[in-house]
């Protein structure tokens, strides 16, 4: 008895490990609200169907297992769609490997009474250690009672069965506070896992992608270009006079510009087009499938509405600021991809050079 209930703690348990290798994986992690709740429930569906073929098997038809855990970790942590599927899976794998009894009738209206008690419980106010020590009390309560009455029914001494349930008691009390412990440090751990990631690439400024970022978008690029002999565009951006700005305002002033300006940038660029701060006042604009032609249309519809943009500073004050953008196309301005970025940025110094406020390929400007 005592292995079948060691066999379900070391399901559970690794199954909340696995789990938590999986929401770490950025495709489920931003899979929406609903989809989420429903890997959840169908998962916790699948713990719970698993954890019966390892039950004990006490008098016939009475199956005794940790499978009303699974239900109750959907409910705590995917509300009752979770639970309603889990719950839903759970019934019906009991009843087709197992058959229809009264024991499995009782086994399904426990399941019910539980993921009903413990989507009561999830909408307390209280925390969620609270909230879940409540949870397991009850479901324990309601599968002792349950056990307890259909074991008693078959066997004709009750002294008999004090041994298992006070087996399934303890096992549900110390499974249960583990696999909360280890769910709470797993949902941790995968929050501070994705945003260490975001933080690893993206600008704390402006939200961004930040130059490491940019980086490996080159190198992606690059790579695909080389494969399917696409065009590749490269915007570098720099604030015109910026020193000024911080000089005469301040630097939350200078930074609420900085801010501002990734705002402009994302508005005025595709949706796929990779927009990063490069560092300091310099940004990046990288155009996938674009060629100079098109490139340099986009780069002065970028320094138009930046021109137009009015910055509001801290104090409320308003300002308008210019950009010089160098343009350079790959492999329409240059041959070798490597030079992309040093292209651009001898176009981006010429464009400074001849007056700023202004786009600049490596041989013309646009005239304004
Ligand atoms: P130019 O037109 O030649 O580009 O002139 P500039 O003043 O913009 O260029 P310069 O390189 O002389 O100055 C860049 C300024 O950008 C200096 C620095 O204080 C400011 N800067 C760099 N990073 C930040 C930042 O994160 N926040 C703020 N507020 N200012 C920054
Ligand atoms: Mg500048
Ligand atoms: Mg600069």
């Amino acid at each position: 008895m005592i292995r079948e209930l060691f066999i379900n703690a070391a399901i559970i348990l690794s199954f909340t490990f696995i789990w938590g290798q999986i929401t770490r994986d950025t495709k489920v992690s931003e899979m929406g609200d609903f989809a989420k709740k429903v890997l959840l429930g169908t998962a916790c569906g699948f713990l719970g169907s698993l954890l019966i073929f390892f039950a004990i098997k006490t008098t016939p038809g009475v199956y005794i297992d940790l499978r009303t855990l699974a239900p109750m970790i959907a409910v705590a942590y995917g509300g009752f769609t979770a639970g309603v599927i889990s719950g839903t899976m759970i019934v019906s794998t009991r009843m087709i490997f197992f058959g229809v009894s009264t024991a499995s009738l009782a086994a399904a209206s426990n399941l019910v009474l539980i993921i009903m008690i413990c989507f009561c419980i999830a909408k307390l106010r209280i925390n969620n250690l609270k909230k879940w020590i409540l949870m397991l009390a009850l479901n324990i309560a309601v599968v002792i009672v349950t056990i307890y009455l259909l074991l008693i029914r078959n066997t004709a001494s009750s002294d008999s069965v004090f041994p298992t349930l006070l087996a399934l008691l303890t096992a549900m009390i110390i499974v249960g506070m583990i696999t909360y412990y280890a769910v709470e440090y797993i949902l941790r751990s995968n929050a501070l896992f994705l945003q260490f990631k975001e933080q690893s690439s993206k600008d704390f400024l402006t939200g961004l992608n930040n130059i490491r970022q940019f980086d490996s978008a080159m190198n992606e690029y690059s790579l695909r270009v080389h494969n399917n002999s696409e065009k590749l565009s490269l915007l570098l951006i720099d604030i015109d006079f910026f020193k000024k700005v911080n000089d005469t305002y301040g630097h939350a002033a200078g930074d609420a510009v900085l801010k501002q300006l990734g705002t402009v940038l994302t508005e005025t660029c595709r949706s796929f087009d990779i927009i990063s701060r490069n560092g300091g006042e310099e940004f990046s604009v990288l155009l996938p499938d674009c060629p100079h032609d098109q490139a340099l249309e986009v780069a002065e519809r970028v320094r138009q509405a930046v021109r137009q943009y009015k910055f509001v500073l801290p104090d409320n004050k308003v300002i308008g600021i210019s950009i010089s953008i160098g343009v350079s196309t790959y492999p329409d301005t240059l041959s070798n991809l490597q030079e992309i970025l040093h292209q651009a940025d001898g176009a981006l110094y010429k464009a400074k050079r001849t007056g700023r406020n202004k786009v600049c390929s490596i041989d013309e400007c646009i005239e304004l």
